[in-house]
């Protein structure tokens, strides 16, 4: 049997939120109770949305909260020729081609019509590489371990940009070759990415590369109803002892793992312990989102 690897790939935008921290925790749990590795990946492949020192506030971070990652740190950014070479693959054989139409132009429709699939519309102008979503895997299944069997033609989510047209690489191709260089097993992550998963499929089978098992898990959502992010700013997790354990617990309780109480004032180390060993994903409730409960 392959090796557990499993991941955690913050965009370092800014610094990691309880949102952030239920996601980390879910996967590092999987990994650890599997005794497989858990690697981190930083996804700043978009330099302008990723401000200076977030990735190492992420980094302290992680470390505060006792999610402890195996190995060197994977960063995106250095990563360019790997994401060229699999573009090409895909660009050779027709699967991805270039698009010269701007957002404003497709308006009136839902996902961009594929105008410039047999051909560049405007030529000379800069040019976003987008994928085929009509010839490749379709339709995707698979059975994600949270939410059950799942199925979608990826034709009908669009064919989604694979490079953009200002040079910089796209999440959909960074995301699937580098979980493929680094051999990543399984997926932990949150439920927001779970329609992105049909596109990162068809990418890896065009690709030939093997398919992780999927572990979406539901939306950490504010009091406001809104999802906990960094756009909407979300209070960054603290790194201070006192401040991390009771987070650490309400974490815990947020994936219904119905963590004891008096854990929650346990250091770090010990409320890990407690959770690799009696971590157990059937136990989370499978919705999409859930307010963050207030303990
Ligand atoms: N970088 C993505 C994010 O921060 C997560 C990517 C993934 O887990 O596939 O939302």
């Amino acid at each position: 049997m392959n090796r557990y690897r499993g991941r955690f790939a913050p965009t370092p935008s800014g610094p990691l939120h309880f949102g952030s921290l239920v996601a980390a925790l879910a996967s590092y749990l999987d990994a650890r109770q599997a005794d497989g590795d858990w690697l981190l990946r930083i996804e700043d492949i978009d330099p302008p949305r990723c401000p200076p020192g977030a990735a190492d506030t992420i980094l302290r971070q992680l470390e505060a909260f006792g999610l402890h990652w195996d190995g060197p740190v994977h960063w995106q950014h250095a990563r360019d020729d790997a994401y060229r070479t699999a573009l090409d693959s895909l660009a050779a054989r027709g699967l991805a081609y270039p698009c010269s139409c701007s957002r404003k132009q497709w308006r009136g429709y839902p996902t961009y019509p594929g105008w410039c699939r047999d051909g560049v519309r405007a030529s000379g102008k800069p040019v976003a590489w987008r994928l085929r979503s009509d010839l490749g895997l379709r339709p995707v299944t698979w059975q994600d371990r949270l939410f059950g069997t799942q199925r979608f033609d990826p034709a009908e989510l669009g064919d989604v940009v694979l490079e953009r047209k200002d040079g910089l690489w796209a999440y959909q191709l960074a995301v699937v070759v580098d979980d493929a260089d680094q051999g990543i097993s399984e997926v932990v992550r949150g439920h927001d990415l779970l329609d992105n998963t049909p596109w990162q499929r068809q990418l890896q089978h065009a690709l030939g590369h093997p398919e992780p098992r999927y572990l979406h898990l539901p939306l950490i959502m504010d009091g406001g109803g809104q999802k906990l992010s960094k756009q909407n700013l979300a209070p960054p997790l603290p790194t201070e002892d006192a401040a991390v354990r009771p987070l650490l617990h309400a974490a815990l309780a947020a994936l219904d793992q119905a963590p004891p109480e008096a854990l929650s004032t346990a250091p770090v180390g010990e409320q890990l312990a407690w959770a690799i060993d009696a971590w157990s994903p059937a136990r989370i409730r499978p919705v999409a989102e859930r307010p963050r409960a207030t303990d």
